[in-house]
């Protein structure tokens, strides 16, 4: 997959531990003639809810999916305002897009690179909102007990992007357990992965697990019977379910692998001109290591001279992008800054210590 000596991500790696186990899993789905929303991921729900302290996970097609149900039935639709950032890879837009209602941008923390509480404070006091989408970008949590002050004052629904943070966790709360709908991603590099698509949205509130349940298969209440509108076929195969039950066990301990790989770059990085992100304790689940720099170019130049893979995330704000080149364009100048000096360096579970150490020595020794 990756042949520099230094790769951003190898996923080889992470599944050695389990590979038996997953081949055994895959072989008794095989074996049961039942493949798609059957005993798996009904088991697989059960763990997923019980992990993030909810009564109910309800399994989907994606993570966008995710996103895009919750909002549906939320109720969002055409002539609704949903608050999200712009500082991703257009993900809460393609599912707010996709109900027909209306992206508002709130600009971004430079330091957490999380949406701007005291952006979002104004604009609930200037203009109607009906929801929030709050991402819990690169494996930070955002400040719950805050954004959600902020939101209960105004009736404001949340929900959050959990599909960086699986196991996350504030005063023992997980993620996806503070707003109204938690919605995750299973894509296979996210800190819970499958072998191809999956996602999942959790929740505590019946009503809507139950609107959930129907939208994600046509709107069917029971076989064949349609009792709501919206619906989609967005799916979890039994094989995906079978193999997220096996990762789920390992969660915990390769976010905390995920987290010391984070805190000794914080410590030992040692330039000028690189800030690096605070990683404090369990509320990151260091999905992805993002440093900032203004020569951006340069470094990235140095890192490949070294054979050291480095990435953008993301270099083009949602409100940047070349397919909407029509009506006003908001201005969010950090999240426009931080576009043009993020860059994530390698870091994810299956790093060993002689990489870790060739990548700190590596950004040591730069100057532009
Ligand atoms: C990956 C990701 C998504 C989308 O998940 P898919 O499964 O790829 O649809 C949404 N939000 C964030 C923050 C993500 O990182």
């Amino acid at each position: 997959m990756n042949s520099l000596a230094v790769p951003i991500n190898d996923l080889r790696r992470c599944q050695s531990e389990d590979r038996e186990l997953i081949v055994e899993a895959v072989n008794r789905v095989i074996e049961s003639g039942q493949y798609i929303l059957g005993d798996e991921v009904r088991a697989f729900e059960r763990e997923f809810a019980g992990f993030s302290g909810v009564a109910h996970a309800i399994a989907m097609g994606n993570g966008t999916d995710a996103l895009e149900l919750a909002l549906r039935v939320l109720g969002m639709g055409p002539g609704k305002r949903v608050a999200t950032v712009a500082n991703a890879a257009f993900y809460a837009t393609t599912a707010v897009n996709a109900v027909g209602a209306e992206a508002v941008y709130v600009d971004v923390d430079r330091q957490s690179h999380l949406m701007d509480i005291s952006l979002l404070r104004s604009l609930v006091e200037r203009e109607a909102v009906d929801a929030i989408v709050v991402t819990h970008l690169y494996g930070r949590l955002h400040d719950m007990p805050t954004l959600l002050a902020i939101a209960d004052s105004r009736g404001i629904p949340v929900i959050e992007d959990c599909a960086q943070a699986h196991g996350a966790q504030q005063d023992g709360k997980r993620a996806g357990s503070f707003g109204r709908l938690g919605c995750f991603s299973f894509y296979p590099t996210k800190n819970l992965g499958c072998f191809g698509d999956g996602g999942a949205v959790v929740t505590n509130d019946d009503t809507l697990a139950s609107g959930l349940v129907k939208l994600r298969q046509y709107g069917w209440e029971a076989k064949y019977r349609v009792g709501q509108i919206g619906g989609r076929n967005s799916r979890l195969d039994e094989i995906q379910a079978a193999i997220l039950r096996i990762k789920l066990r390992h969660l915990d301990v390769n976010n905390g692998r995920r987290r010391k790989i984070a805190q000794t770059y914080s410590a030992r990085i040692r330039n000028n001109r690189v800030k690096c992100p605070v990683i404090d304790g369990e509320i990151h689940v260091a999905h992805l290591f993002v440093i900032r720099v203004a020569e951006r170019a340069s470094l990235m130049a140095h890192l490949a001279g070294h054979s050291i893979g480095c990435d953008i995330h993301y270099p083009i704000p949602d409100h940047f992008q070349p397919a909407l080149r029509s009506g006003p364009v908001p201005h969010l100048p950090v999240t426009e800054e931080l576009s043009n000096h993020v860059l994530t360096l390698p870091c994810f579970p299956g790093l060993n210590d002689a990489e870790i150490e060739s990548v700190i020595a590596a950004v040591n020794s730069w100057t532009p």
